[in-house]
């Protein structure tokens, strides 16, 4: 059945298709961590449905949630109107909320994915500003919809100014540490200062606490707070992507809290619906100007993915997950630092909570002399105020070597041969990713990283 299954599906499915390719398994079974191919074999799951199983496969309180509601004789299908399922679960989302945005806040129900919550929210502060520009950053990802796209990565658009996310290992500066977050920052500001830059007065920023698709590049605390000021200085909405930093997943139940900032708008999506399609936007209720219908759909909140979600979002914040991410990760992160020093060819190992990323690179490379430096030194002065600047720099040109995305591809192979499912992402697809469940054991964790660093000898050799 694997290979035949595999056949028809590589012969009929979309060249879109993603995952399938890299992970060529036809999971049948699955619990906890791990996932059962239809050829018997085990894989511990460090994809987790793209980040998406907070408490792994089918956990017993997600599977009694749904059990719940099918025995009920509750409609599965009912657009959005009110229901019991939705809510429980809305009671429970405002419950775990950033206190600062709960008690003022809207909550939307868009859907089903991700990408659907992102258009919703850019939709949202342009009607509620009545403007139309929009700052988001390098290496940002938020989904693969017509908005969500002009938002991410280095797609071009005239009414977007992409700016530079900090990132210490391959600094846009050059000079990483505080110091280039530091210049990322002044670098929004001149952008915003420029008459000439398209987007002085923009509807709304856009960011991701910790950048997941981009190569899990967790932004310093000090440039998230840098960000507050200067959207709250000029009117300009914060919106959160925690569609991928969400539900504890970075060692707070939302990323946001680490900074301690309130944004305007938080994007929600893959671990709320508790392994279920579902996607939310919360805001601020002055932003709620929307005429009924304004943004209508028929699949907006799926009562089973509602009861999944909030037996989720309920097992997380009972059981404190939150903090078992930030301390597992935490020593998972320091053990692969320690691996890194045997492979030179691990440039970089970075993350926050259970959300780690090994950065791979070609370890004879050179990249002496590549490295960029800010135009002028710029003590306490905005870099280039007054103009904007042409081209955010390459994040590569500040590496201390070349990005190795046929290692990491390599190194994934090795994983999934050892029944070790990672992903590899990233700007330049040299990052291999950790996205373990949240209920990971510390046995299983061990196992993990036990198979992932027989992978790098094997594939680094
Ligand atoms: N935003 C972020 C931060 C994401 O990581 C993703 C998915 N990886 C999305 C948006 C889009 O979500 P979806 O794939 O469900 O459309």
């Amino acid at each position: 059945a694997h290979e035949g299954i595999l056949r028809r599906q590589s012969a009929r499915e979309s060249a879109a298709r993603t995952y399938a390719r890299a992970l060529p398994i036809v999971p049948v079974r699955a619990r906890g961590l791990t996932i059962e191919g239809a050829d018997g074999r085990r894989y511990l799951d460090c994809l987790s449905g793209a980040g998406t199983l907070a408490l792994g496969h089918n956990h017993p309180v997600v599977l009694e949630a749904i059990r719940k509601v099918l025995d009920s004789g509750a409609p599965l299908h009912v657009l959005d109107l009110a229901t019991p399922v939705k809510d429980a679960f809305v009671t429970e989302l405002f419950h775990t909320l950033p206190r600062g945005l709960a008690d003022h806040a809207r909550v939307q129900f868009c859907g089903p994915a991700g990408t659907d919550a992102v258009e919703a929210a850019l939709k949202l502060v342009r009607t509620a500003t009545g403007r139309t520009g929009l700052l988001a950053f390098t290496g940002a990802y938020h989904g693969m919809t017509a908005g969500a796209l002009e938002a991410s990565g280095d797609a071009s658009d005239v009414r977007v100014a992409r700016l530079p996310y900090p990132q210490d290992y391959r600094c846009p500066f050059g000079v990483g540490g505080p110091r280039g977050a530091e210049l990322a920052a002044h670098w929004t500001e001149s952008v915003l200062d420029d008459p000439k830059s398209g987007v002085r007065h923009p509807a709304g920023m856009i960011l991701e606490p910790v950048q997941g698709e981009g190569g899990v590049i967790p932004a310093p605390d000090e440039w998230m707070r840098r960000m507050r000021t200067i959207t709250s200085a000029r009117s300009i909405p914060l919106i959160a992507d925690e569609v991928q930093t969400g539900v504890g997943r970075t060692g707070a139940f939302w990323a946001v809290e680490h900074s301690g900032i309130t944004p305007d708008v938080m994007v929600l999506s893959k671990a709320i619906g508790g392994s279920l399609p579902l996607a939310v936007v919360v805001y601020r209720d002055d932003l709620d100007v929307w005429e009924p219908g304004a943004h209508a759909g028929t699949f907006r909140g799926n009562q089973l993915a509602m009861a999944a979600g909030t037996a989720t979002l309920a097992y997380v914040r009972e059981n404190h997950l939150a903090e078992r991410a930030a301390t597992l990760g935490s020593r998972m992160i320091t053990q692969l630092r320690s691996l890194a020093g045997e492979f030179p060819c691990i440039g970089d190992v970075r993350g926050r909570g259970l959300m780690i990323g090994l950065e791979f690179v070609d370890a004879e490379g050179d990249c002496a002399g590549r490295r960029v430096r800010p135009d002028r030194p710029v003590d306490g002065e905005p870099l280039n105020r007054g103009t904007t600047p042409a081209a955010v720099p390459d994040s590569r040109a500040g590496s201390p070597r070349p990005a190795d995305p046929e290692l990491a591809a390599a190194v994934q192979r090795e994983c999934l041969r050892r029944g070790l499912i990672v992903e590899v992402g990233g700007r330049h697809a040299s990052v291999v990713r950790l996205l373990p469940p949240l209920t990971i054991s510390d046995e299983q964790a061990a196992a993990v990283l036990d198979r992932l660093a027989d992978a790098v000898e094997t594939a680094a050799r």
